[in-house]
């Protein structure tokens, strides 16, 4: 083949960029034989272990790992350069900011995942929740489940999922059969090849019979039921483990709220405390924050109870004044403190947002007088 191009660009007076020419071979792993080198024209050609064509990375084993490493640190930079002017400020709406994740972050990360998308990188699930994180500010040890839950933005792998399977379709039903992508598809489903075998086992492992794929509405039909199961699958996975968790109100939550406040008709403030608020993220004494040896117990009163969200907000004496004005009630129950955090009555998160405010700062102010007493 090599020789054929030669005299090929011989016969058209051609001439190859030489420093531009990389040779890799697709192995399944080991090294390369010492006879396995190609020249051209009585040059030879360079050996590379990684070449990048039509912006995607490969590599000798056709792993996608190294193109989405790549893609990531970029998508990163880019989350990183817009933070100071755009995404950090407080002025700009969550619904903004997600929306510069999707066109900025996402494209640039999931880049042919028409290709790729059947395969589950956790990098591109991670950078999704680096991007929240950073948003709601939050710190990174923010539970994942809640952060999915709360927020309920779609699944980054879901996306790259749906782009995989509707390429299939394009390829399968839209493209002429002597097409080279055609071609190579129906190779892989008679060899069961490649994607076609990671496809198959997803579909086992959710339960979903494999089609005819000669019958474009089977093909269709199967697309959209992997994909609503998988959803289904990982939304029960993140149920299960807010049933495991530590945190006692957080359990106790409907978790079908986060779409009520992860809106427009909250700034991104707000969000960010009701987020906290409800996740257990409040800086107290026995919160996750603190570690075990560290006093749990609140330092403002001498009830001695520990400093949990539910004696903040609904119990500790200090603070009654401000929660008879916010709540009207000098004194909440577990129940009364859950309705708050679900925002059971429209205004109740507003108020959650401007209390938690005052009431650190008193704390703060207290701790601060006691201390330099
Ligand atoms: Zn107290």
């Amino acid at each position: 083949m090599i020789s054929n191009l030669e005299s090929y660009c011989e016969k058209w007076n051609l001439k190859v960029n030489m420093s531009k020419s990389e040779i890799l071979i697709f192995r399944k792993g080991g090294r390369l034989g010492r006879n396995e080198k190609w020249k051209f024209n009585g040059n030879e050609i360079k050996n590379v272990n990684e070449y990048k064509y039509l912006g995607v990375t490969f590599t000798p084993k056709l792993s996608f790992s190294k193109h989405i490493e790549k893609r990531t640190s970029q998508s990163k930079m880019a989350i990183n350069s817009t933070w100071i002017d755009f995404l950090g400020k407080k002025d700009v709406n969550m619904k903004m900011k997600w929306k510069v994740y999707e066109a900025v972050c996402r494209s640039v990360q999931t880049y042919a995942a028409q290709v790729w998308g059947y395969s589950y990188f956790d990098e591109v699930d991670k950078l999704q929740r680096y991007f929240l994180k950073k948003i709601l500010k939050v710190p990174s040890f923010t539970p994942n489940y809640a952060l999915m839950l709360e927020t309920n933005v779609e699944n980054c792998h879901l996306y790259t999922l749906k782009l995989n399977l509707k390429y299939i379709h394009q390829v399968l039903y839209r493209y002429q059969e002597h097409r080279l992508p055609t071609i190579l598809t129906n190779i892989l489903l008679e060899k069961e090849g490649f994607w076609v075998a990671n496809i198959k086992s997803m579909a086992h492992r959710l339960n979903v019979q494999w089609p005819n794929t000669a019958n474009e509405d089977e093909w269709t039909l199967f697309s959209k039921c992997i994909i609503g199961k998988e959803k289904t699958y990982l939304l029960q996975e993140n149920l299960r483990l807010k049933q495991q968790s530590q945190d006692r109100i957080y359990k106790h939550l409907d978790y079908r709220m986060g779409e009520m406040y992860f809106t427009d008709s909250f700034t991104s403030d707000q969000i960010s405390w009701i987020f906290k608020a409800r996740c257990g993220l409040i800086n107290l004494n026995a919160t996750r924050f603190n570690t075990e040896n560290a006093e749990r117990k609140c330092t403002l009163c001498n009830l001695i109870r520990d400093e949990t969200l539910q004696h903040f907000i609904g119990e500790c004496p200090i603070l009654a004044e401000f929660r008879t004005s916010f709540f009207q009630s000098a004194i909440l129950s577990e129940e009364d403190v859950i309705n708050i955090l679900d925002g059971r009555e429209a205004h109740y998160w507003r108020q959650l947002v401007i209390y938690l405010k005052i009431c650190l700062n008193y704390r703060e102010f207290l701790i601060f007088e006691y201390n330099s007493v």
